[in-house]
């Protein structure tokens, strides 16, 4: 599957990976749990997203081919290891420029910390993001092709 830039539609259960997405740059928004499986789909394929998901359901729908990506794994790190065998995934693709809590663009970057107008919370301060970073450098060694 070659996109310019994935966008995806991420399954709550996959929550902690949806906000390393983010962290590296990727649009990516939430799917309500009360939505059925048709409706998510139906979103992902409206919005030219992918469809992250642990649910093995949404496989058996005709439009999932090339909009689902169905991932295994229980873990945040084998779910990583696996959506990269699926999509190509640039973990230094444009870091922290998008806020991890809500999906908001960062207007200003700023080494010490980020604010973002979307959810009116400073993200984090340099520490942290000096820990993010070196999270997203170890991913970007290991899975990006
Ligand atoms: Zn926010």
């Amino acid at each position: 599957m070659t996109i310019e830039e994935p966008r995806f539609l991420i399954d709550i259960s996959l929550h902690r990976l949806g906000r390393w997405l983010r962290a590296a740059g990727y649009d990516s928004i939430f799917a309500e749990q009360s939505d059925s499986e048709y409706y998510r789909l139906r979103q992902a394929i409206n919005q030219g997203r992918l469809l992250l998901t642990r649910n093995p359901k949404f496989t058996e729908l005709r439009s999932a081919p090339g909009t689902v990506i169905l991932l295994e794994s229980d873990s945040l790190e084998d779910c990583a290891e696996e959506l990269c065998a699926h999509v190509s995934i640039d973990w230094e693709h444009n870091p922290f420029t998008r806020c991890t809590a809500c999906n908001t663009e960062l207007a200003e970057s700023n080494e010490q910390h980020q604010y973002c107008p979307g959810c009116k919370q400073i993200l984090w301060d340099g520490g942290h993001q000096t820990r993010m970073r070196d999270h997203l450098d170890n991913w970007h060694r290991k899975y990006t092709r």
